[in-house]
């Protein structure tokens, strides 16, 4: 009998791997604001065209790659996150997989120039579809400049599967916040199609929050801070009258990580009970932090979805935290934007 099985190309394993990882503009926006951000970024621009199908770029002042580490960024399962499975369990980066950047060069047309300051010059490699087009040294700024062009193009039911535009790019703005409201140090920008859709100064939390949400917000916060041994719950929250209709502005960070997390929203719709109109929805943004032993990542590249092992007792935490905040809002002295 003839054998008839063999391994798969690198291309096409890339390719179905990138299945997983790269479900559309935003995802792909997700991974490389994350990576800027693991690479200590301080400045971060995000540049997307046509909703992120024809372009999708982010230029970072981070630590830069060498010339080896620019090839072997694009390989699977390559990584400088982690090095053995212990380090699974005390991740502090956004990510650890090592397998983003080989995912989108599956899928894309990618040209990345990289340098790290102390080099005179850098690295630029150009990648369409897992195939290496180009490396060589050139010279450009010390940080990681990465394009992203014409996603999908040689997956063609996955292009057209895409969303509309505004869709897209909603999704495309859903992450960009989520990154930006865990890093509000790191100066972040988006630009759709030559318009400046976010500019966001490095600063304090809740500075983020108003330059992100409008100026509103500068009355309407009120601050949220609980600490117990098992866990500890920091952020903000809307006043009850800055509750709106729509539901995207509520963010949960469980070590800086965003998850959803529909038992622990019902906590905080919970604590403001019969304070807001029936149909609203509070403005939040909560960062807990807790043990990683005391949490499941969920693993699986995409999800936002975590597991704690005592999950009433954050509950009972986040409910407790959010009471407080509004019990106190108006004797707490006004918050402090200006840096
Ligand atoms: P992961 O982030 O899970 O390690 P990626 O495929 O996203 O996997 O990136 C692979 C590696 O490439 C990272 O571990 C990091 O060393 C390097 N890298 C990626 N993007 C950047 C960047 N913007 N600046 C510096 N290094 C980067
Ligand atoms: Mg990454």
């Amino acid at each position: 009998m003839q054998n008839i099985i063999h391994l798969l190309p690198d291309s096409i394993a890339n390719q179905i791997a990138a299945g997983e990882v790269v479900q559309r503009p935003a995802s792909v926006v997700k991974e490389l604001l994350e990576n800027a951000v693991d690479a200590g970024a301080t400045s971060v621009q995000l540049v997307v065209r046509e909703a992120g199908r024809t372009l999708i770029q982010v230029i970072d002042d981070g630590k830069g790659m060498t010339e080896t580490d620019a090839r072997m960024s694009f390989e699977r399962h390559a990584t400088s996150k982690i090095r053995t499975s212990d380090d699974l369990f005390k991740i502090r980066t956004m990510g650890f997989r090592g397998e983003a950047l080989a995912s989108i060069a599956a899928v894309a047309q990618v040209e990345m120039r990289t340098r790290k300051a102390d080099d005179e010059v850098g690295t630029l490699i150009r990648i369409e579809g897992s195939d290496t087009k180009a490396q060589e040294s050139v010279s450009c700024l010390p940080g990681t400049n990465i394009l992203v062009k014409n996603l999908f193009f040689n997956v063609p039911a996955r292009r057209n599967f895409l969303k509309s535009n505004s869709v897209e790019m909603r999704h495309i703005i859903d992450e960009f916040q989520r990154v930006a409201l865990a890093n509000s140090e790191v100066t972040f920008s988006l630009f759709h199609n030559d318009q400046e859709v976010f500019n966001l100064p490095g600063g304090k939390l809740s500075r983020r929050i108003v330059d992100m949400f409008g100026k509103a917000y500068r009355e309407q916060l009120a601050a949220c801070d609980e600490e117990t041994p098992y866990v500890s719950v920091h952020g903000f929250i809307g006043k009850p009258e800055s509750a709106r209709k729509t539901r995207n502005e509520q963010f949960f960070f469980v070590n800086n990580r965003f998850i959803k997390h529909n038992y622990l929203h019902h906590a905080v719709v919970g604590a403001y009970e019969g304070t807001i109109p029936e149909g609203h929805h509070p403005f939040y943004v909560l960062f807990i932090d807790i043990d990683p032993s005391h949490i499941d990542i969920n693993i699986h590249p995409t999800k936002t979805e975590i597991k704690f092992d005592d999950e009433r007792s954050v509950y009972a935490i986040v409910m407790a935290a959010v009471r407080k905040a509004m019990g106190i809002y108006n004797l707490s002295p006004s918050l402090d934007f200006d840096s």
